[in-house]
């Protein structure tokens, strides 16, 4: 891995002081108690396998114990009307990787995924050895809620215009935008590995990953992040969103929050108290 440059270390300083604390964020992700009566098809589940490894059994139990994962998937049931069950499956792959497969309709997050964020936080020198769990945790909920973007639009047979997985970056960052200034916090840890992993993806070989770049994933989320709650966030530095973007940035949230949430509103349970009644 190559060392984050010096100047990156000052702007990931700032944007450590953006993101929040996990607990602090799941909190604000509860479903209301009126939804939790209705009654639902196809559920969510979480379930952990087991690993040889004996860190990743660590985070492995670390998870299990927290089930932080577990109230995310919980919500998500409770909001969809989903035509089946979508299984969460939290594995040592023997690589890094976090991936949705329709054939079996399971999103899969590799211990190794979780650990190499942990790192990248680590090694970015700004998060210390006892906070970067907490912030692989937040990203790690972000990678969960991309995943489960592909799941929905496979699912819910969801037009895409443009890339899918700028579509399930999409569909994550207006979920967390529901939440407000909290639950953004998520996806600005998300953005934030982004950030990390721009500094060491140009010296990679060309791949044939859907993706797009790291900077471009980062800028994204950061946009649509700011965009939708831009007066929590008026202090956010020039090198992070330069001036001249931000009046774009929320026009391009309301366009993209307007668009998930007409999307999957036909498939959403509680039509009168808006969604996860954040509206
Ligand atoms: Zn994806």
């Amino acid at each position: 891995m190559c060392p984050v440059k010096k100047a990156q270390i000052d702007l990931l300083g700032t944007v450590k002081t953006i993101v929040l604390s996990t607990a602090a964020i799941s909190a604000s992700f509860a479903v209301p108690p009126s939804a939790q009566a209705q009654s639902s098809d196809g559920q969510i589940y979480v379930e952990y396998q087991f690993a040889q490894t004996a860190r990743y059994q660590d985070m492995s139990a670390d998870l299990q114990y927290r089930e932080i994962f577990e109230a995310y998937a919980d919500s998500m049931t409770q909001l969809f009307n989903l035509p089946r069950d979508i299984i969460v499956s939290f594995q040592e792959c023997g690589f890094s990787n976090a991936y949705y497969k329709p054939e079996t309709s399971e999103i899969t997050i590799c211990y190794e995924l979780l650990d190499q964020v942990r790192m990248d936080f680590l090694y970015s020198n700004v998060v210390t050895a006892e906070d970067s769990p907490e912030y692989a945790i937040s990203a790690g909920i972000f990678i969960f809620l991309h995943e489960l973007g592909h799941a929905l639009i496979h699912d819910f047979n969801l037009p895409v215009l443009g890339q899918e997985e700028d579509a399930a970056d999409q569909i994550a960052t207006t979920f967390l935008s529901f939440g407000g200034k909290d639950s953004l916090g998520i996806a600005w840890a998300a953005a934030f590995d982004l950030l990390i992993t721009s500094e060491y993806e140009s010296v990679l070989p060309s791949s044939t990953d859907e993706h797009s770049s790291a900077q471009e994933r980062f800028y994204n989320i950061a946009c649509l992040s700011y965009g939708s709650n831009p007066s929590e966030y008026t202090d956010i530095p020039e090198e992070i969103l330069p001036e001249s973007q931000k009046p774009r940035c929320i026009e391009r949230s309301q366009q993209v929050s307007q668009a998930v949430l007409q999307l999957i509103q036909p498939h959403v349970r509680l039509q009168q108290d808006g969604i996860m009644g954040f509206q």
